[in-house]
């Protein structure tokens, strides 16, 4: 019963790049429905970070909860036969270890032999240089109060990275493990499973999974900004003008969650180390860009995107 969804939303920038995500879904239905939501999220993070990549994504739909390894084959003959049009990384449910340890079944598939680091600390980076943008841009107060949900490979590096940096950080996770690491921080603060959501913060992080912010909640958001590593935190469009309405600024997900994408795109292309860095200090940039005008930031991004993207089909 396990299926290998691979989704290609678009291949007019290039070959897609994305990560393969193993979660429990419901349903093959479920499954198909997170991936196609990902995999337009990775066209547009690529278009809008000016990446020369489509945008694709593999969700693994495994009820039976087998092993990665037993779901290697089938995989790995999912990918070699899209011989190149998607180039997968790992996801929430996949290390890189586990990604490492198949890579002989796969030229298409990218792993710590090419990764020196987790991506996840990139997209952290990214996000961490978008506060810090916000901070020095937008906000009154020069330690400004973060709330983090989820302290898994990317909202853990943020949160060392804000800490070491002077931040206030309070921060969420189910697993009480991925909280206790940081608990002896003087300016961190555990939350509770049930008031996290709705106590105040200037900026809000979301970096669990997507969908946390809805129709239902939104109206208990209690921030400046939303800011954070999660794809798609929001659960639709009305939630996303919810938030602007009521003058919270949403950073889309898919500009400050970039920097796992130009890590990965870039060491695929041979760039630096510096060069990589550099191009993830400039997300904050976009920020500056999207802001210009009164109009919802989300709604300014998706609309330079798939310019982007529509401009380069017209073009070939
Ligand atoms: P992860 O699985 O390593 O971490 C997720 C963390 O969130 C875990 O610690 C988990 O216990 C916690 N969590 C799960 N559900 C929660 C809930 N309801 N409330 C509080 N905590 C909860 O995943 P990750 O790689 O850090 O990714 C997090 C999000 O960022 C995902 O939406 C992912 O798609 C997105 N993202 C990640 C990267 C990356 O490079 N890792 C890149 C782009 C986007």
């Amino acid at each position: 019963n396990v299926k290998i969804i691979i989704h290609i939303d678009s291949l007019a920038l290039g070959n897609a790049i994305g990560g393969t995500r193993m979660l429990p879904y419901d349903s093959v239905e479920s499954a198909i429905q997170d991936v196609k939501k990902l995999s337009s999220a990775m066209s547009l993070k690529a278009a809008i970070h000016g990446l020369n990549q489509g945008g694709g994504k593999c969700v693994i739909f495994n009820p039976e909860k087998l092993h990665f390894n037993e779901i290697a084959p089938l995989y790995t003959s999912a990918l070699n036969q899209l011989a190149g049009s998607f180039i997968a990384a790992n996801d929430m449910g996949i290390s890189i270890k586990m990604i490492n340890d198949i890579r002989h079944l796969s030229p298409f598939l990218i792993s710590s032999n090419q990764l020196i680091d987790d991506p996840s600390y990139f997209t952290a980076l990214g996000v961490f240089h978008c506060i810090q943008y916000i901070t020095k841009n937008h906000l009154d107060t020069t330690i400004p109060n973060i709330k983090i949900q989820g302290l898994g490979r990317s909202g853990a590096p943020l949160c060392k990275m804000l800490l070491d940096s002077g931040f206030k950080v309070s921060a969420y996770d189910i697993k009480v493990s991925h909280v206790e690491q940081f608990k002896k921080h003087p300016n961190f603060s555990a939350l509770d499973e049930t008031n996290w959501f709705s106590l105040p913060c200037d900026i809000f992080a979301p970096c669990a999974s997507g969908n946390v912010i809805t129709n239902s909640n939104v109206h208990l958001i209690n921030s400046k900004f939303v800011c954070g590593t999660a794809n798609n935190p929001c659960e639709n469009m009305a939630v996303i003008n919810t938030l602007h309405s009521h003058h919270i600024q949403f950073i889309p997900d898919f500009v400050s969650n970039g920097g796992g994408l130009i890590y990965a795109a870039g060491t695929y292309h041979q760039l630096s180390r510096k060069e990589i860095i550099d191009k993830i200090k400039n997300i904050p940039k976009l920020i500056s860009k999207l802001s210009c005008s009164s109009s919802n930031m989300y709604v300014n991004a998706l609309s330079i995107a798939n310019e982007k993207i529509s401009s380069f089909v017209n073009e070939s």
